[in-house]
């Protein structure tokens, strides 16, 4: 049977990364994809914080993958077209390509010595003594490898958590997410994304227009009901103020996915298992975005499972340090937002409209303007608790936030 010291389930980010991670230690390292090939599917907006990539160490990436890196702000819809613009006074994110960041990855992972096997589906697994036995699936070069740690990255639907009595994401809170990406889009701002926080066209999540260029964007949404592509085109055709940007617009490129909104599961490690990624539920519940958190954990992932084949231990206890990592650099800020995301799926637009009304009072937009940050939410959101001026609100919305609890 074939064998190797670290064996990885699943090529996106948070696979690739992790694979990259234990390769450059000098680990034997082999990462399994389904697909035919990695960086064809572009599932995802690809807007990723230039903080968060730069913790990455992917600020530098090559310019083909950036398509708009102009990102200072957003500006935020309520339903009734009440405005709200925050922004830096320098570019806080990038807009890249996912497809091309996957193929990045990918080459990087293949660079440090990660051996990537495509077409190979991981099917089941198994613990045989102190090792791990993964099975391939019928298009694989070989049908099992013995590994002594696998890393599990498979995305947001895993099988193989289930297999080694790990917990997976709560499918109750999946939103299902329709993408287009638009030519011909009017009155787009570079500097600014679009979000449009509107039940009607979005219920459970929001709707967004993420600019490529002066006259492209990627005009997307994510729905707890389905189909989301009715809710995208109901926005794009009947949105008061979005219509009048995208009715001319013509669609490019059509994609879709779904996003584990409920936060990270409990436990991420066995004996001889790292699980990572969407897989873990190491996703935003606010915004979806998972790209940044998901490849922190694998970065930690990669390096703990490497330091556990230089010790020759891989006892859950020894594999327990990788949770601690992870949960010491964003495990808070997972937990403030899957608090918001619940609040906010409780506000009638009532409630949005008077919020509005108040977060758009000066003092309170250059708050959340300095503040701000897409990773680390929960600065802002503990900021915008001490204000007075929002305690009215906050404790009538809040009281039937935790009476529907
Ligand atoms: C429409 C949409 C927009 C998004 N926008 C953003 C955004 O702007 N910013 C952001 O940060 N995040 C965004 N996300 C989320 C982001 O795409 C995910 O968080 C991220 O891709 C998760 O990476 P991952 O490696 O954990 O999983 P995935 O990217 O899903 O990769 C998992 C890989 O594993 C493979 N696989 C699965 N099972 C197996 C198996 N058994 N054997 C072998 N291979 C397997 C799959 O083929 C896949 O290639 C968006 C998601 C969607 C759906």
């Amino acid at each position: 049977m074939k064998e190797t010291e670290i064996a990885i389930a699943g090529g996106g980010p948070a696979g690739l990364i992790a694979a990259k991670t234990a390769a450059q230690k000098g680990k034997e390292v082999v990462l399994y994809e389904s697909k035919e090939q990695i960086g064809v599917h572009e599932h995802c907006a690809g807007l990723l914080s230039i903080d968060g990539l730069e913790r990455l160490k992917l600020k530098n990436l090559p310019s083909d993958i950036i398509q708009n890196s102009e990102v200072k702000g957003a500006k935020i819809y309520s339903p009734t077209g009440q405005t709200i613009s925050v922004s830096k006074n320098k570019p806080t994110a990038f807009v890249v390509n996912r497809a091309k960041f996957n193929q990045f990855l990918f080459h990087e992972a293949l660079d440090k010595g990660a051996s990537i096997e495509t077409s190979s589906r991981v099917i089941g697994i198994e613990r045989v003594r102190e090792s791990i036995v993964l099975k391939l699936g019928k298009k694989a070069t070989s049908t099992n490898i013995k590994c002594k740690i696998a890393i599990l990255a498979e995305g947001r639907f895993p099988k193989l958590n289930y297999e080694v009595n790990l917990p997976s994401p709560s499918k109750n809170s999946i939103v299902f997410s329709s993408m287009y990406i638009m030519k011909n889009v009017k009155d787009l701002d570079l500097e600014y994304v679009e979000l449009y926080q509107d039940q009607k066209y979005a219920p459970g999540f929001f709707t967004w227009i993420i600019p490529i260029d002066e006259n492209s964007a990627k005009v997307g949404l994510a729905s707890s009901k389905v189909p989301a592509s009715s809710y995208l085109n109901s926005f794009i055709n009947k949105h008061p103020i979005a219509s009048k940007k995208l009715t001319k617009a013509v669609i490019d490129r059509k994609m879709s996915g779904a996003i584990p909104l409920g936060s990270f599961i409990k436990k991420t490690y066995a004996d001889n298992i790292l699980i990572v990624g969407d897989a873990a539920g190491q996703t935003k519940p606010t915004t979806g975005g998972g790209v940044i958190f998901g490849g922190i954990a694998a970065g930690f992932a990669g390096e703990v499972a490497s330091d556990a084949i230089s010790a020759e231990n891989y006892t859950s206890k020894y594999l327990s340090r990788y949770q601690k990592l992870w949960k010491q650099e964003f495990k808070l800020n997972l937990k403030v937002m899957r608090i918001v995301r619940s609040y906010i799926d409780t506000l009638t637009h009532k409630d949005l409209e008077r919020l509005f009304l108040l977060l758009n009072k000066p003092h309170l937009k250059s708050k959340i303007s300095e503040t701000g940050d897409v990773d680390n939410q929960k600065t802002i959101v503990f900021n915008l608790l001490m204000s007075l001026r929002l305690w009215p609100i906050l404790l009538s919305t809040g009281l039937k936030f935790i009476l529907k609890k």
